[in-house]
């Protein structure tokens, strides 16, 4: 029987996983207020949120959320190029070319969609991809999904990604670069101004994923706004569910790569609308990051407060990563840190490469001082502290 099979499929593919220590268990997660949030009736302050700025529960933008829900309803019904284009969508691709200095900008159901929408359309089987070796799953599934040629580069590495433009651009016809603008593992900044120089020099394309920029980096504009250095990304893509609070991705680009979007991106054509809700909670979210430039520094302070009380190199963003090498001993210190009243998520391959496990450590603007203070006791006991582990 063919169901017999298919179960037997999976379940040995679960106890291979559970071999490995690399099962995962969901658990349930109440929000109960800023960063608190409970499991198994148990209070914890979360440092595993992307929620950067705690605009997800910021009473103006849940009840911008509410106001447009009740007007308009819960869904939006269909696709935005049949009724689901709804007039909050004018407001909201307009906020976003504005925080990103574009032309123009399109917004999709998730930033995981747009890029699997966007990267196929601008690269196609004699092209070439260049892909950061730890760039997101989402950048890499939209490259496979094109058929160009996919070459990754080293970690940030801008002179190996100069060797192969130099070794192999003049066999393709287009060339895409793809980066994370903030690496959402490492915490760290991707070179732009360098790759942008370098695709200047090689005709291609630059695009960065800023899912962990927005908000937080360059004033809040993000990682093209981080350098003191005038270059340009043109195509500049993220996420609505970070540190805007709400759901939906985007990519800022000019009018007619914006208009070609609109009508080829698979994922936008064959893709429902965003709900009404959350599409005036992201316009809500954006003007707040750009006029709380108060409230956008924090993340990025409090992480500093962090990597300075461990004598590390600088914070470059909200994220910080704690290696810890080996699954289990990522998931022996999340559950040390739990026991002490803190949620820090371990991360495992693959999301991570073999031997990188660790905690990932994202600091929000809902985070009190006495909350970062915390932690950082907790983290300075000895059982946390592996050998041969370079934080
Ligand atoms: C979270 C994330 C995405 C996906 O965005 P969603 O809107 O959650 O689908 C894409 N890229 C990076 C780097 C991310 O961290």
């Amino acid at each position: 029987m063919s169901k017999q099979s298919l179960d037997e499929f999976s379940r040995n593919k679960l106890r291979s996983l559970e071999r490995r220590q690399l099962r995962r268990q969901q658990r349930v997660t109440d929000p109960a207020g800023g960063m608190i949030v409970e499991r198994d009736g148990r209070r914890l302050i979360s440092f595993s949120s992307n929620d950067y700025l705690g605009l997800a529960n910021d009473p103006a933008v849940v009840a911008a959320a509410m106001e447009a829900t009740r007007k308009y309803g819960a869904g939006a019904g269909a696709s935005r190029l049949i009724t689901g284009n709804h007039a909050l969508y004018t407001d909201l691709e307009q906020a976003l070319a504005d925080i990103k200095n574009t032309e123009d900008a399109v917004v999709f159901g998730s930033g995981y969609l747009a890029n699997l929408g966007a990267i196929p359309l601008l690269a196609a089987k004699p092209d070439l991809i260049l892909i950061d070796e730890l760039a997101h799953s989402c950048l890499l599934s939209g490259a496979r999904l094109s058929e160009a040629t996919v070459l990754h580069f080293a970690h940030n590495d801008a002179s190996e990604a100069a060797a192969l433009l130099e070794q192999q651009r003049k066999d393709y016809r287009y060339c895409l670069i793809l980066t994370e603008g903030v690496f959402s593992m490492d915490g760290d900044l991707a070179p732009l101004p360098a790759l942008a120089e370098l695709a200047g020099k090689h005709d291609a394309w630059l695009l960065t994923d800023d899912a962990h920029g927005l908000g937080v980096v360059g004033g809040g504009r993000g990682s093209g706004f981080a350098f003191d250095a005038d270059f340009e990304v043109p195509l500049q893509m993220g996420t609505l569910s970070k540190a805007v609070g709400s759901y939906g991705g985007y990519l800022c680009a000019s009018h007619a790569v914006c208009e070609l979007l609109r009508n080829r991106a698979r994922s936008y054509v064959y893709s429902t609308g965003l709900p009404p809700g959350t599409i005036a909670a992201a316009t809500t979210a954006l003007n707040i990051i750009r006029d709380d430039p108060q409230r956008v520094a924090r993340p990025l302070a409090l992480a500093r407060q962090f990597t300075h009380a461990f004598d590390r190199a600088a914070a470059e963003s909200a994220v910080v990563p704690w290696l810890l090498g080996t699954s289990e001993n990522a998931l022996a210190a999340a559950a040390a840190l739990e026991d002490q009243g803190y949620l820090v998520a371990p991360i495992r391959p693959p999301t991570v490469p073999a031997g990188t496990a660790r905690l990932r450590i994202s600091f929000s603007a809902a985070h009190s001082d006495d909350d970062v203070d915390g932690l950082i006791r907790a983290l300075q006991t000895d059982s946390l502290q592996t050998p041969g582990s370079k934080n």
